[in-house]
């Protein structure tokens, strides 16, 4: 197995919708599942399209209430190639003896492949290769190369190429009881000779999808010009071919296919558009040159390489690239934001999260138009997420826990919990920490772009909307002489309510809280920043007045956030006081208590009586925050916490998490990353395994986890070299696990490109194509000066312990 790609030896059904969620193919404009072209949607395969920002709604009446879900449409199926001998069946896989097999997806040149050596029922004996791409640089293209050689035998071969638009979405188990049917066929047509083309239309959000498949044939080179058979229905056409093959003759069949949808730009209508795309698009040899060096550039910005290679540099590779096929640089022109789970599966629905959060910073440092254009995104969404503030009685903006098309709140009501079978209520839209998420990933892009811009124009809007709001929730407590907010759930699931309340909600989320008071810090601190003008434009429009800034100051200085009595934060108020939960005799009951909500719920019991959560909840604050930033926070709240308890903070949670969300573990790892190397390494390669060895058993399949991917590339990243922008420097302080001998990357900061080289002994930075200017840079509190012709060169000091100048 090499670093750069992703193998499979043997042909496994069992493991085929996980192998499928892991192989696909997209371009931050559509993405398509690894379902075998000739795979049909059932037990085995699941061969799933999707496209940015493609959603639609659909009402289910579930125990007399009419839910409402919005999802992201599975399309219709483009891959749909296969062959027969004449009178054989069509090709399936689990119908033939297997004499050979290698599913290989190269991650340098985004393409997958199959090697496959078979013999039917009848002994005849077939090698077919195959090749599909998803073109990173014409995001409406898909293409695929068959090559077919009979080795035992000679006749009449039959090839079918359609385009299936009878689907539905079924990708995810336990959405099946709700409604499915999202598309409505239009038309189906034959533009060309060599071209079928089929329009449907979502039945809600009435998305027009058009798409045109070009299907050519050579033998042993010579096209062949074959009368075509056309099988058409309402929903599906399909184009079928017949050729003649003997030992030795090798056959290749390419299909072109071009989607295109009515929100595209640039076009006239989605049926003209296709054509036009399909007819222009080159054979196949040419659009994966077209492709490949789309993706050279790409990985030219994004590789991170890991000295030594191996397993963790290969996973670490395919992070990147599922990373890079959700939101290429194609969603700048798209009303598209990041879904939680790729454009991979189902699960979720396509819904967005808070995970940007974990995404956007390995973006910033290499692509942040994407993070720009992420957060443009939540920009359009600013007036609904002010309206659904509105509706629940507060100012200013309340995002929604999870976003879809129109930034609504999309969080389903109940939630089917497939071990004990019921539906329960869903309180999880209780989240209000989604939006200092998003105020914190304005900051955050802002100081490695430096861009003003954005930050005055859009970012700046947001903040102030977004403080407003947390002004708005909070409450005076007079007794404490503190602000609370109240009733809201933090980033730990498990805890939506105290035991035995009828109404859900916490009190005092330590979390939010604090990540309140950063926000309202952070608004007041931009109001000054944006300038006069700026200022002065947003105030009219806003209506913002001095005594809401001076409200802003107050607030974030006098915030409650509620410790326990050993000076540890407290989840939320009240925590302390919940139950110790039997840990061991559960996993040697269940084994796997990931989602031991689910199993007490299914008991009769709740998690909601336990000290247990899903998600490393106050360690995210860790996470976030450099511990100089999080000292700062507490003093700036007027409480004092040491760094002393830091360790013993993370020890406590640590010891009372299920691990229940792949992010978990990618915060855990960054907390222990200083103090605890060999076990932040350890945690490291879980996060790695997460979704490729599909840890949670069953969820990868429905959607890859594009937080835990991305996390784990930040881990590298920032976790272990202390790459901040602080006080508008970049700072590190390498610190690497031993592991791992030496890492190269490229960073972007501030329109300049850096390389950095670091093992255990030396640091070099070079800027390779200069700074315009002498810039300072800090390492572990020295400050250097740094330049096109100077690379900063440090040795680490073991005696010091810390990088310096000159070796000890
Ligand atoms: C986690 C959330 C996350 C969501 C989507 C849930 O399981 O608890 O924190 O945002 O998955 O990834």
């Amino acid at each position: 197995m090499s670093d750069w790609t992703l193998d499979y030896l043997h042909f496994d059904p069992v493991q085929e919708g996980l192998r499928e969620a892991l192989c696909t193919l997209g371009n931050g404009y559509f993405a398509t599942r690894a379902a075998a072209e000739e795979a049909e949607a059932g037990e085995i395969h699941y061969p799933g399209t999707y496209l940015a920002g493609g959603y639609n709604r659909l009402t289910t009446e579930i125990a007399g209430r009419g839910i409402e879900n919005e999802d992201l449409v599975n399309l219709p199926n483009w891959l749909c190639l296969t062959f027969r001998p004449d009178g054989g069946d069509w090709f399936n896989l689990m119908a033939v003896e297997l004499l050979d097999y290698l599913q290989t997806l190269d991650l340098e040149a985004g393409v997958l492949k199959r090697q496959l050596f078979f013999r039917d029922h009848q002994g005849r004996e077939t090698r077919l290769l195959t090749r599909r791409l998803v073109h990173m640089a014409h995001p409406h293209i898909g293409a695929i190369e068959w090559r077919l050689r009979p080795e035992n035998w000679t006749g009449r071969v039959l090839v079918r190429s359609a385009l299936d638009g009878r689907v539905i979405n079924a990708g995810v188990e336990r959405y099946r009881q709700l409604a499915s049917t999202h598309l409505v066929p239009l038309s189906t047509d034959i533009p060309y000779d060599d071209t079928v083309r089929l329009q449907v239309e979502t039945c809600h959000s009435r998305l027009h999808i058009a798409q045109a498949a070009r299907t050519r044939l050579r033998v042993n080179g010579q096209t062949l010009e074959n009368m075509r058979q056309i099988s058409q229905e309402a929903g599906y056409i399909a184009h079928e071919l017949a050729l003649d093959l003997a030992p030795g003759d090798e056959a290749v069949i390419e299909k072109v296919v071009a989607m295109h949808a009515s929100r595209d730009w640039a076009i006239a209508e989605p049926g003209l558009a296709a054509c036009q795309s399909v007819s222009r698009a080159g054979a196949f040899d040419d659009l994966l040159s077209s492709h490949q060096r789309f993706w050279k550039h790409l990985w030219q910005r994004c590789d991170v390489k890991l000295e030594g290679g191996g397993r963790a540099q290969m996973i670490l590779r395919l992070h990147i690239f599922h990373l890079l096929q959700t939101v290429s640089p194609h969603i700048v022109d798209l009303d598209a934001g990041v879904p939680a789970r790729g454009l991979h599966g189902e699960a979720y629905r396509g819904h967005i999260f808070w995970d940007e959060l974990f995404i956007f910073p390995f973006l910033n440092y290499r692509i942040p138009e994407i993070t720009r254009a992420l957060l443009r995104y939540r920009y359009r969404r600013l007036e609904e997420a002010r309206h659904l503030a509105r509706k629940a009685g507060y100012q200013g903006a309340m995002y929604p826990w999870q976003s879809g098309s129109d930034g609504r709140e999309e969080s389903q009501q109940v939630h089917l919990n497939p071990k004990s079978g019921r539906w329960v209520p869903d309180d999880s839209s209780l989240q209000r920490h989604v939006n200092a998420a998003i105020a914190y990933n304005v900051w955050r892009y802002y100081e490695v772009t430096e861009d003003c811009e954005f930050l005055s124009y859009f970012g700046a809007e947001m903040l102030f909307e977004i403080a407003r709001f947390w002004r708005s929730a909070a409450t005076w407590n007079p007794q404490r002489k503190r602000y609370d907010i109240r009733g809201v759930m933090g980033p730990d699931e498990f805890h939506d309510r105290y035991p035995d309340a009828q109404t859900p909600g916490l009190d005092n989320n330590a979390y939010t809280n604090v990540m309140a008071a950063w926000v309202l810090a952070r608004a007041v601190h931009v109001y000054d920043l944006i300038g006069e003008r700026r200022r002065g434009e947003l105030s009219d429009i806003l209506g913002l007045e001095d005594e809401e800034i001076s409200g802003w100051i107050t607030l974030s200085q006098n915030l409650y956030v509620p410790f326990h009595a050993d000076g540890i934060p407290s989840q939320f108020e009240g925590y302390e006081d919940l139950q110790e939960f039997n840990w061991a005799g559960y996993r040697e009951r269940y084994g796997d208590i990931h989602r031991l909500d689910r199993l007490l719920e299914a008991e009769g019991d709740s998690v909601n009586r336990y000290k247990a959560s899903k998600q490393a909840d106050v360690l995210m604050l860790f996470y976030l925050f450099s511990a100089e930033e999080l000292g700062d926070i507490f003093s700036q709240l007027g409480y004092a916490f040491p760094a002393e308890l830091i360790p013993s903070t993370i020890s406590y949670y640590q010891q009372r998490t299920s691990h229940g969300s792949t992010l978990s573990r990618v915060v855990t790892a960054w907390v222990l990353a200083r103090s605890d190397r060999r076990q932040a390494w350890n945690l490291f390669q879980q996060v790695l395994e997460s979704d490729i060895g599909d840890s949670q058993r069953g969820t990868t399949q429905e959607g890859i986890h594009l937080g835990a991917m991305a996390g784990s590339v930040d881990l590298i990243q920032r976790g272990h070299t202390g790459l901040e922008v602080r006080d508008g420097m970049l700072r590190l302080n390498p610190c690497l696990p031993e592991a791992l001998p030496g890492l190269h990357m490229r960073l972007r900061f501030r329109g300049h490109w850096l390389e950095l080289d670091v093992n255990h002994d030396c640091l070099t930075l070079t800027a390779p194509e200069g700074w315009g200017e002498p810039k300072r840079i800090m390492v572990c509190n020295e400050t250097y000066s740094f330049s096109e012709n100077q690379p900063l060169k440090l040795h680490y000091s073991a005696g010091a312990r810390c990088w310096q100048k000159n070796k000890d």
